[in-house]
């Protein structure tokens, strides 16, 4: 596939871009642009704290890229590398697309950036974060499973600790998520009997001398107030040192018993646009590919940058801010730009004024800042509640986001846990007498443990390995990047459990027993073979 532009990113900046080239170019779009994301939505982060807190429904606040971005081709997969000299991009997307190459004549880079908790001892392993809907429903999932264990627990100690928790971080996802968190619980405690007489305590951990730094002090100050009347605790000027399973310790010394910790810091450069600038020498700032004001990477015409993995120079700033509000309008800009390289016209420079900053700190509560005038209160909430209104790509969204919040004017918020762990923890696959588990030149990403039944492994008439109950189908010596190199068949009914690469690797990691067998199992010690190895 080769398309005359290739963007990588399906957020906000790489969305609108393509959403803005489709409407220019028309069903030629389909050839003509490429839009690469590991996720077939464009996320709306702005409204995640609500998901999170059980106020919105997580389709209420995702787009699907293939009606969102018009006639361009949405290509959903990983991508694994950037080859800017050879115009190439290559992405895996799943096992019989593992490696599929794309080529380009101009490419966006729009990757956005990562969480990267690592800073902080015990935050990657038990540190909840708020980038994706997966994260927010983990947290929703979370903060709902410790209300119902609380409501179990024969410890008071225990149901203080489950009921305590911590927001790290005092920016808008901070203080909208610490917010979300007071709503939920005030909302529905009341439904878990054995809890009336316990307490809740949700506190926030900022760095910085006042809440809501990009806004100002004054509506930082503001917000604070309400928060701490609705009994948000406040740690100002304080840092998180440590996470465990049951406490976060701050570097004030104190020591606050809890299970559930939430972290909005972290952002963190995305990797393959540090890998990328490394391999091409690119200019960096804090981690963010330095462009001209058009766009476009210094000595690659053909390369350009938008979003938030992006330092595009705006006015007397070297670079934009980070949020969707420049995302989405450097994303516009740029396919003009497109457009006009390609009819042969002078580029124009990213130009924006920053029309303000909403932040709504729950119970119908919100700061602005808009056009210089600072405001707060239900009215800013109001603000707040159209302006996102209007930015939710799509009627069908708008229409189910104000029923959603209508109901939420007269009901309590949704607590219906439905689990996604699937029953079985690992595949099973059942095979009658002569079904094949696997022929020649099948993906090869799984190895097998026999459960029931027979499994003879054959090239052509040649019978290589005959296997039984407890035996490992192992794949590494039987199987190159081809896929695998013989066929297996059952040879009585059977049952395998399959173990795909992550499980395999997780287990080699942890235990060296596991380790061993993968190895015994990938040279195929551990097996009696009928025939001779060929
Ligand atoms: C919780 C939260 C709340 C926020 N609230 C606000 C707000 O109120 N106002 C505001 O203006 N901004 C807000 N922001 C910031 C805003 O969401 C970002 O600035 C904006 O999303 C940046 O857009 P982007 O397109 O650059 O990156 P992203 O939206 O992060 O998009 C990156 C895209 O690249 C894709 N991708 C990444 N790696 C790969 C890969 N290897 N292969 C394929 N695809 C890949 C991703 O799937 C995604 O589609 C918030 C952010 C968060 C997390």
């Amino acid at each position: 596939m080769k398309f005359d532009v290739v963007i990588a990113g399906g957020g906000f900046a790489g969305a609108y871009c393509a959403r803005t080239l489709s409407r220019a170019w028309g069903p030629n779009a389909g050839r003509r642009v490429g839009l690469i994301a590991d996720q077939n939505i464009l996320v709306f982060q702005p409204m995640l704290a609500e998901v999170a807190g059980a106020a919105l429904s997580p389709l209420s606040v995702v787009n699907p890229l293939r009606e969102f971005c018009g006639h361009s081709n949405v290509l959903r997969g990983k991508i694994r590398d950037i080859q800017l000299e050879e115009h190439r991009i290559v992405l895996d997307a799943g096992v019989y697309t593992s490696n599929i190459s794309i080529e380009f004549n101009h490419l966006v880079i729009a990757l956005g950036g990562i969480v990267d908790l690592s800073r902080v001892p015990g935050m990657p392993e038990h540190g909840l974060i708020l980038k994706n809907v997966g994260d927010a429903l983990n947290l929703r999932r979370t903060l709902i499973h410790r209300l119902e264990e609380a409501n179990l627990a024969n410890s008071p100690d225990v149901i203080r600790r489950l009921l305590t928790f911590v927001v790290v971080g005092g920016g808008y996802s901070g203080v909208e998520t610490a917010g979300q968190i007071l709503d939920l619980i005030a909302d529905v405690k009341a439904l878990y009997q054995n809890l009336r007489s316990f307490s809740s305590r949700v506190v926030l951990v900022h760095s910085g001398p006042f809440l809501l730094p990009d806004i100002g002090e004054r509506l930082g100050r503001y917000a604070e107030e309400q928060l701490r009347a609705r009994g948000l605790e406040v740690r100002l000027n304080s840092r998180v040192t440590a996470i465990t399973a049951t406490k976060a310790v701050i570097d004030n010394g104190e020591c606050i018993e809890t299970c559930c910790v939430v972290s909005t810091i972290g952002n963190a450069p995305h990797p393959l646009v540090t890998s990328l600038a490394k391999r091409y020498s690119l200019p960096q700032l804090k981690g963010r590919l330095v462009t001209e004001p058009t766009m476009q990477i210094k000595g690659h015409p053909n390369v350009w940058s938008i979003g938030d993995c992006a330092a595009i120079p705006v006015g007397d700033q070297p670079s934009c801010p980070p949020t969707a509000q420049y995302a989405l309008r450097q994303g516009t800009q740029l396919a003009k730009n497109l457009e006009r390289v390609f009819l042969g016209d002078e580029l124009l420079p990213f130009r924006f004024t920053n029309l303000g900053q909403l932040a709504s700190i729950g119970h119908r509560t919100a700061v602005a800042d808009v056009l210089g005038f600072q405001f707060s209160g239900f009215l800013a909430w109001w603000f707040w509640r159209t302006v996102y209104m209007a930015k939710l790509p799509g009627v069908e969204r708008k229409i189910q986001v104000i029923a959603a919040w209508t109901l939420d004017l007269f009901f309590r918020r949704d607590i219906s846990l439905i689990s996604l762990d699937p029953s079985q923890t690992l595949p099973e696959a059942h095979l009658e007498q002569g079904d094949f588990l696997f022929h020649p030149g099948d993906p090869a990403g799984s190895i097998y443990l026999i459960k029931s039944g027979t499994i003879e492994v054959h090239q052509g008439d040649i019978v290589i390995r005959k296997l039984g109950i407890g035996e490992v189908l192992a794949e590494p010596t039987w199987a190159n990047e081809n896929g695998w190199r013989y066929g297996a068949v059952a040879t009585s009914p059977s049952t395998v459990v399959a173990l795909n690469s992550k499980v395999r690797e997780t287990l080699s990691q942890f235990t060296p027993a596991f380790r061993q067998l993968f190895q015994l199992a990938s040279t195929g010690e551990s097996s009696e073979t009928s025939s001779p190895k060929p």
